[in-house]
C-alpha cells in the first residue's frame, strides 16, 4: 500500500487523523517515523501554516504529505488564540498551560459571549513541488467553560462546550468526535475532492 506521511508530532492530532483516514487507500505514517524535524509555524494563518507543514514532510519523505493546521478563534478575545493555539501560553507551552491562560482571559466574561470555534485547515500535497495542494476546510461551534469535563480528546476539548449535546468536545467518545470535529469534516471534504479527481 503507498504511504502518506502525517505532517505532525501532536499525539491527539495524530490519533484522530490516523482513525479518521484508516480505511483510506494511502497508510497514514507519522512525520516522526522517517525523522522529519519540526518546521517553524511561519503563517499567519492556517491555511499557509499548513502548506507549510505538508511541503516541509513531503521535501523530507519524497512521499506524498497531509498536513492539518487547525485551532480554537476565541470571540471574547478579537478570534485569539487562532493560529497560535498550540503556543498560546509560550513556545513549548503544555495543553495545560493553554488552558489555563484560556480561563483566566475569559473569568470575567459571561457565559453568552464566551462563543467559540474550532477551526481546521488539511492540505494534501502530492509532492514538496505540487503547485496545487488540495486544502479543505472545517470549523465547529461551541463556548468556552471556566471548568475542565470529560478527559477524551486533547488539547482545548476539556473546556469546548458543545451546547446542542450539553457536553465538551472531551465527553464525547472519540468516533463521536470525529464524525463532528472541525478535523472530521475538513477531512469529509478532503475525501470528496480526492473522489471527484477520481483517487
Ligand atoms: P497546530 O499544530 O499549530 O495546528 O496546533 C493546533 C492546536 O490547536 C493544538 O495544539 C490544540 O491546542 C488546538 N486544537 C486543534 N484542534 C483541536 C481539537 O480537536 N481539540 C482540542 N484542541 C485542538
Amino acid at each position: 500500500m503507498k504511504r502518506l506521511v502525517l505532517a505532525s508530532n501532536n499525539p491527539g492530532k495524530l490519533r484522530e487523523l490516523g482513525a479518521l483516514l484508516s480505511d483510506f487507500d494511502y497508510e497514514p505514517v507519522p512525520q516522526a517515523e522517517f525523522g522529519v524535524p519540526e518546521v517553524a509555524e511561519t503563517g499567519t494563518t492556517f491555511v499557509e501554516n499548513a502548506i507549510i507543514k505538508a511541503r516541509h514532510a513531503a521535501a523530507h519523505t519524497g512521499l506524498p504529505a497531509l498536513a492539518d493546521d487547525s485551532g480554537i478563534v476565541v470571540d471574547a478575545l478579537g478570534g485569539a488564540p487562532g493560529v497560535y493555539s498550540a503556543r498560546f501560553a509560550g513556545p513549548g507551552a503544555s495543553d495545560a498551560d493553554n488552558n489555563a491562560l484560556l480561563v483566566e482571559k475569559l473569568r470575567d466574561v459571561p457565559e453568552a459571549e464566551r462563543g467559540a470555534r474550532y477551526r481546521a485547515v488539511i492540505a494534501l500535497m502530492r509532492s514538496a513541488a505540487d503547485p496545487s495542494p488540495l486544502i479543505c476546510e472545517g470549523s465547529w461551534e461551541g463556548r468556552i467553560r471556566l471548568e475542565p469535563a470529560g478527559d477524551g480528546g486533547f488539547g482545548y476539548d476539556p473546556y469546548f462546550y458543545l451546547p446542542e449535546l450539553d457536553c465538551t468536545s472531551a465527553e464525547l467518545a472519540a468516533d463521536d468526535k470525529n464524525r463532528r470535529s472541525h478535523r472530521g469534516q475538513a477531512l469529509a471534504a478532503l475525501r470528496a475532492r480526492l473522489a471527484e479527481h477520481g483517487v
